[in-house]
């Protein structure tokens, strides 16, 4: 499952699941993905949700924390991923929009073993799943502590 942060024509931003972003844009192309606050179908993608590598091989470094979509599970979700998002601002390089160059790198040995995060376009993610490469994905939140 996969999660993206959509836009409809008249600016309402929402989140919705996926199986794939293959299956986001077959859904919004045959005009399936509706905006819950005006039924608009024409939306758009507002922001790709980042990626994590991991240190060890496709060994999870950090539990990836996926959240519900109940509302009601929502602030706990919230705060796993804060706590989670926390961890790996600490203790993983950030590699921006290079995550899939150097998740590459890593997986066949050019590089020394570490945790890095960053971003991925879906094609991307696309390729690195077809190379056997794992990462986990979790929503970014955007940081209002300063
Ligand atoms: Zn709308």
């Amino acid at each position: 499952m996969i999660s993206f942060d959509l836009k409809c024509a008249k600016g309402h931003v929402f989140e919705a699941w996926f199986a794939s972003s293959r299956g986001f844009e077959r859904d919004a192309k045959a005009g399936r993905v509706e905006c819950p606050m005006c039924g608009a179908t024409k939306v758009e993608k507002a922001l790709m949700a980042p990626n994590i590598a991991t240190s060890r091989g496709g060994e999870a470094a950090a539990p990836v924390a996926v959240p519900d979509p109940a509302i009601e599970r929502r602030a706990e979700a919230f705060r796993m991923i804060r706590e989670l998002q926390s961890r790996i601002e600490r203790e993983f390089d950030h590699v921006g929009e290079r995550f899939a160059e150097e998740a590459r790198k890593i997986h066949y040995g050019e590089v020394d073993k570490r945790a890095i995060y960053g971003s991925a376009t879906p094609a991307e993610s696309e390729a690195l799943k077809d190379e056997g490469i794992e990462y986990g994905q979790i929503p970014w939140l955007p940081r209002h502590d300063s």
